[in-house]
C-alpha cells in the first residue's frame, strides 16, 4: 500500500507526465507540412489564377530603432528565407531610405516605410517617400490625409494589441493589421507560454505555429468597418530581433529568419514587377491597398497557389473588389496544400459554409463582406483533430 503522501506524489508526477506527453503531441502536430511541388495540385483550378505574387515580411524594425539587427541582417534573412519583399518600418524614422537602403539587394525588394507614433497608436506608412507625422494643429486626420494624397498606404498597426489602435473613423486609412507576430505570443495563457519554453529547444517550429490563433476580435473590427467602405488587411511580422535584458544587453531573439519563416503576405500584382525599386515599391504599394494579398502561416506551409475569387458569367473578380449583387454570381476558393484542409466562407464575420478540400464553389446568397479562411487540419493522439489558421483572403464586398 502507498502511504498518503507517496500517492500524492505519484499523482502529481502522472500529471507532469501527461502534460508533457500531450504537449508533445500538440506540438508535433504543429509541424511544417512540406511544400507543394510547383505543378500539383493547380489542375483545373490553375486556370483561374490571374496575377503574379510576391511574399513578403511587413513591418520589421532595425538598429535604426528598437531593433536588434542591422539593415543588412534583415536583408540577408529575407534572402535566406527566400522572400520578394521584405517592409522595413523602424518607428518615426524614414532614415534608412535617405541612407540609401531602399531598393534591390540580389533579387529582394528591400520597402523603407516607417511605423509612426499617433495619439491612435500605432500607424504604418508605405510608399510615401518622405518623412511624415502628427505635428500640426489638423493632427491624426491630416497625417492620414498627407499619407494618402502623396500615394502612400496607412495601416493601424497591432490594433488589438497591448498599444491597441483606437480611431476608426478616418476614412482614408487603408486598413489594418489582422495578426502581428510579436502580438500574437501575449494573449496566451501561462499552461500554454510553460509549453512552448519547454519544447523550444526541441520542435521550434510546432512551438512558433502553436502560438498562433485566429484573430477574432480584429476580423470584428475588420469586417464592421468593410460594410461601409473597402478596407484591406495585411500579415505582420513585427520583427524585432530583441529583447531588452538589462544595460544595453539583449537577446536575439526571436530572430528575423524565424518570423519571416511565419507569417507572410502574399501581394498579387497585374503584371509581373519590374525590377526597378521605385516602380515595383508603388506596384506592391498599389495592390495592397486594393486588397490584392492574403496572408499565409507560412510556418505550416507556403501557399502560393491560394485563390478567392468571385465568377459572374466569365468574368473573375478577385479579393479586394466591390461589387453589385447579380442573382448567379458564384465564389470559387482554391486552396492547393499537401495535406488534408478546410476551406470556410465567411459573410459579414459569421460562417456561411464550410467545405473538407482544396476547392469550395458556392452561390452568392446576397450583399455582404465575404472573405475565406483556410484551415489545415492536423491530428493528435490524445485530443483528435485539430484544425489549424493557415490562411485568410481579403474581402470581396458585395453591395
Ligand atoms: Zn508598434
Ligand atoms: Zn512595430
Amino acid at each position: 500500500m502507498l502511504r498518503p503522501r507517496n500517492a500524492l506524489k505519484v499523482l502529481a508526477a502522472s500529471c507532469v507526465l501527461l502534460w508533457i506527453v500531450d504537449g508533445f503531441l500538440i506540438i508535433r502536430a504543429e509541424s511544417p507540412r512540406p511544400a507543394l511541388s510547383p505543378d500539383a495540385g493547380l489542375d483545373a483550378s490553375a486556370g483561374s489564377r490571374s496575377g503574379t505574387r510576391y511574399a513578403g515580411a511587413i513591418h520589421v524594425h532595425s538598429t535604426y530603432s528598437d531593433g536588434g539587427g542591422t539593415v543588412a541582417d534583415i536583408v540577408r534573412a529575407g534572402q535566406r528565407t527566400g522572400l520578394d519583399f521584405v517592409v522595413l518600418t523602424d518607428h518615426d524614422t524614414l532614415q534608412p531610405r535617405f541612407d540609401g537602403h531602399h531598393g534591390y539587394h540580389d533579387g529582394l525588394l528591400l520597402i523603407v516605410g516607417e511605423e509612426v507614433n499617433t495619439s491612435a497608436g500605432h500607424l504604418l506608412a508605405l510608399g510615401v517617400g518622405r518623412d511624415v507625422d502628427q505635428r500640426g494643429p489638423l493632427g491624426l486626420p491630416a497625417l492620414v490625409r498627407e499619407i494618402s494624397d502623396a500615394g502612400g498606404l496607412s495601416i493601424a498597426a497591432h490594433p488589438t494589441g497591448r498599444r491597441p489602435w483606437t480611431d476608426w473613423t478616418l476614412e482614408e486609412m487603408d486598413g489594418l493589421e489582422l495578426l502581428n507576430a510579436d502580438s500574437e505570443w501575449r494573449d496566451d495563457g501561462v499552461l500554454e507560454l510553460a509549453r512552448a519554453l519547454v519544447f523550444m529547444p526541441f520542435l521550434p517550429d510546432g512551438v512558433f505555429n502553436s502560438l498562433i490563433d485566429r484573430p477574432d476580435e480584429a476580423i470584428r473590427l475588420w469586417t464592421h468597418r468593410a460594410l461601409r467602405q473597402p478596407v484591406t488587411v495585411i500579415g505582420s511580422v513585427d520583427a524585432h530581433e530583441r529583447i531588452p535584458l538589462w544595460g544595453e544587453r539583449h537577446l536575439s531573439f526571436p530572430t528575423y529568419e524565424r518570423l519571416f519563416g511565419l507569417i507572410r503576405t502574399y501581394v498579387i500584382t497585374d503584371t509581373e514587377l519590374t525590377g526597378d525599386a521605385e516602380i515595383d515599391e508603388a506596384m506592391l504599394v498599389d495592390a495592397i491597398r486594393r486588397g490584392s494579398c492574403y496572408l499565409v502561416l507560412e510556418g505550416y506551409e507556403p501557399a502560393p497557389a491560394f485563390s478567392f475569387e468571385l465568377i459572374r458569367g466569365a468574368i473573375r473578380t478577385p479579393m479586394g473588389s466591390s461589387v453589385g449583387f447579380q442573382e448567379g454570381e458564384r465564389i470559387h476558393v482554391t486552396a492547393p496544400s499537401s495535406g488534408p484542409v478546410r476551406i470556410r466562407l465567411y459573410r459579414n464575420e459569421l460562417p456561411l459554409i464550410e467545405t473538407e478540400g482544396h476547392e469550395l464553389f458556392v452561390e452568392v446568397p446576397g450583399p455582404g463582406v465575404y472573405h475565406a479562411e483556410v484551415y489545415q487540419q492536423r491530428g493528435t493522439l490524445l485530443r483528435g483533430e485539430r484544425h489549424r489558421l493557415w490562411i485568410i483572403s481579403n474581402a470581396i464586398r458585395v453591395e
